[in-house]
């Protein structure tokens, strides 16, 4: 059965973006950055978009271009079925978008036009008209009198009418557009409420929560020996009183787009580097023609073992964030190299796995006695599409199947070029100036952060994920803990990254100078935890997001044992409040602490002390809190969110034959998108 979430989304770090007025054009990089690279792209609503760098591409042989571009047509192909399966209206809603940008014929200087491109920006941006990160709806700030105009003096004949007049239209669509309580939320965790049924994604119909865990318990019990993830590749529909699954495959639902992947891949196959590659691209083309979750199982099993190939690519249904139950998974696709250089550190790190499970503080009959299969890389994303993108993961651990990570491990990568990225962005950042608790702590951030979110990203992944076992007979973690599952495991994987930041271990395998990159990793993380990632939400909201609920969970509890030994404290100075560490060592021990309490909850399958957890410490905001950060951002003008341009990769032919492949790196955000839309737009509005 299915596994939670392998992807940490955004780190600490990642968050601390300078920003630019909107319209602005976007600063030139300075003398400062080596490469002279342009990363800052665009400005608006919460969002930075940056660029990244292909280094080292120019310079891979032609075979391996050529494949790497195959791979990045088979990724964009999918590209319309992660806004279908966020919300049904995805696609109706972009191709009305796309044909006004390309041919509304009026003023295109005016505040209310701008206010337009702004609202698809920010639906690019999500792949759809609910937060990328909040999933909640979020509305056009131009009228809808003014929409109307400009659907009107748009070329009709653009516009996905389906026979409708144009007023016919617009009535249909204004309360899809403009109506904050029609389909509000994309998914809905809060408690309570029947997930599916408060979730407008397009993973369900007509069926309610009970309805759909019945269905796979069901599935389950007739064939208890089938360890596939039931149901994550197909939409699950109650038609004439019966309960269907439709596939996501050739012949099914999907089936244009996923035709022309297949078509991508086959030429991919035919230019694989080696033969385990080869393998693994005709069985996830086996995939797709069968639908068959087991298919899908033998794929991740093949691709996990082609260790050797310098390019790679994730495709396919991947994460299940998008789904409330964490069964259905969204498709993505990000292609890579291997940068051999900076792999080095990782791999120092992941060949120590061994002794990290063995020096654990999680319960002896917790621990792993063979940590097996950590492939560790980093790599330089290529192109990234659908659930990676314009925002992106900085590491990824594949395959999320639990019985394939335990028989022949897993993949992990952290994305090299993208951290660059921000790293740089991060340089600019006024951010810790304003929250950090002190010269000294704002002083060791600035030296260390970045070398301290490199290093917890790679032992979040590498060595988090990978940790501990759950006990025999006990039912992996979507069964035991549910909704809450997908936050104890990033809270785990995050604190078994933070308890080894502050080992000398670290030091000792010259992945970092001293443990003063460390504590700038703990200032970080709980400034972050408790305080500037509520930047993130809106005023009386609570925090809904995995990785969110984590980060606040694990310095919340700290904080609370700080209570007692005041090895840390919330102090106010000014009307200031900042998070004060005392005692780094303490608050490591209390770190390690949590750990083990996750891990036996993981463990065990422990899912009321799993529950107690998250809510006591990762759900409720305080709003005096939440008020003051919200004020001291705005004075900082800085977004709390970042996404990506992505690079163009252009073949050069000779008659029918690639001769070589150029990468260009476009500027402008939208006009990416809308040459998407032209160029792989391959569904239907309906689905
Ligand atoms: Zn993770």
């Amino acid at each position: 059965m299915k596994k939670q979430i392998y992807f940490l989304l955004i780190l600490l770090a990642a968050s601390l973006l300078f920003s630019f007025t909107p319209g602005q054009q976007p600063n030139k990089t300075t003398s400062k950055d080596p490469a002279a690279f342009d990363y800052l792209a665009d400005r608006f609503a919460d969002i930075q978009v940056l660029r990244y760098e292909v280094t080292g591409f120019e310079k891979l042989p032609l075979k391996q271009k050529e494949l790497a571009y195959y791979l990045y047509k088979a990724g964009l192909c999918g590209r319309d079925i992660f806004y279908d399966q966020k919300y049904k209206h995805n696609l109706r809603i972009r191709k009305t978008l796309e044909g006004i940008l390309e041919t509304y014929k009026g003023d295109k200087s005016s505040d209310d036009y701008h206010k337009f491109e702004n609202y698809c920006r920010r639906f690019f941006f999500s792949n759809g008209n609910h937060h990328h990160y909040a999933a909640d709806k979020f509305i056009p700030e131009c009228s809808y009198d003014y929409f109307a105009r400009l659907v009107k003096n748009s070329n009709q004949s653009t516009l996905p009418l389906e026979g409708k007049s144009t007023d016919d239209f617009l009535k249909m669509m204004q309360p899809i557009l403009y109506d904050p309580n029609v389909d509000k939320k994309e998914v809905d965790l809060s408690a309570g409420v029947d997930h599916v049924k408060a979730s407008c994604n397009n993973f369900y119909e007509n069926v309610t929560e009970k309805e759909v865990e019945k269905f796979y318990a069901d599935m389950k019990d007739a064939n208890p020996a089938d360890r596939s993830q039931l149901g994550f590749n197909s939409k699950l529909v109650k038609e004439n009183g019966k309960i269907v699954e439709k596939r996501w495959m050739i012949g099914g639902m999907y089936s244009p787009a996923i035709e022309k992947i297949v078509y991508w891949l086959e030429k991919a196959s035919a230019v694989a580097e080696n033969a385990r590659q080869k393998s693994a691209i005709d069985k996830l083309i086996g995939f797709y023609r069968t639908g068959d979750p087991k298919d899908f199982d033998d794929y991740c099993v093949a691709w996990v073992k082609d260790t050797a190939s310098r390019i790679d690519a994730v495709n396919g249904f991947i994460e299940v964030y998008a789904d409330a139950l964490q069964k259905k998974a969204g498709f993505e696709s990000v292609v890579s190299m291997k940068d051999m250089e900076a792999t080095k550190r990782i791999a120092a790190i992941a060949s120590q796995a061994q002794w990290f499970e063995d020096h654990s503080t999680i319960m002896n009959e917790h621990k792993k006695k063979e940590v097996t299969g950590i492939t560790a890389k980093v790599i330089t994303v290529i192109g990234e599409v659908g659930d990676a993108a314009p925002a992106t993961p900085i590491g990824i651990n594949l395959p999320n199947n639990e019985w394939i990570r335990q028989d022949s491990g897993s993949k992990s990568v952290s994305l090299g070029n993208i951290v660059a990225a921000y790293n740089f962005a991060n340089s600019r950042s006024p951010l810790i100036d304003e929250f950090g608790s002190g010269k000294e702590v704002i002083e060791r951030v600035k030296k260390y952060g970045a070398l301290a979110s490199d290093l917890h990203v790679d032992m979040h992944e590498v060595i988090g994920h990978a940790s501990g076992k759950i006990n025999d007979g006990i039912a992996p973690t979507d069964v035991t803990l549910k909704t809450y599952a997908g936050t104890l495991e990033e809270g785990r994987a995050d604190l078994v990254a933070l308890y080894y930041i502050m080992d000398p271990k670290l030091v000792e395998i010259g992945v970092m100078p001293s443990l003063e990159v460390g504590k700038a990793g703990y200032d970080k993380y709980i400034m972050n935890g408790l305080m500037t990632q509520l930047n993130r939400i809106k005023p009386g909201d609570n925090l809904e997001e995995a990785h969110m609920r984590n980060r606040q969970m694990n310095s919340a509890w700290v904080l609370e044992k700080g209570k007692t030994d005041k090895s840390i404290e919330k102090v106010v100075r000014n009307g200031k409040t900042y998070i004060v560490i005392n005692d780094y060592a303490k608050v490591r021990q209390h770190f390690g602490e949590l750990l083990r309490e996750i891990q036996r909850i993981k463990s065990e399958g422990d899912s009321l002390a799993g529950k107690n957890l998250v809510e006591t410490f990762g759900v409720k905001v305080d709003p005096e809190l939440h008020k003051e950060v919200l004020q001291r951002y705005a004075k900082i003008n800085v977004a709390p969110y970042y996404g990506f341009i992505q690079p163009k990769l252009i073949p050069e032919m000779k008659g029918d034959k690639i001769t070589n492949v150029r990468i260009e790196y476009p500027t402008d955000f939208i006009k990416q998108h809308v040459e998407y839309g032209k160029e792989y737009g391959f569904l239907p509005i309906s689905n």
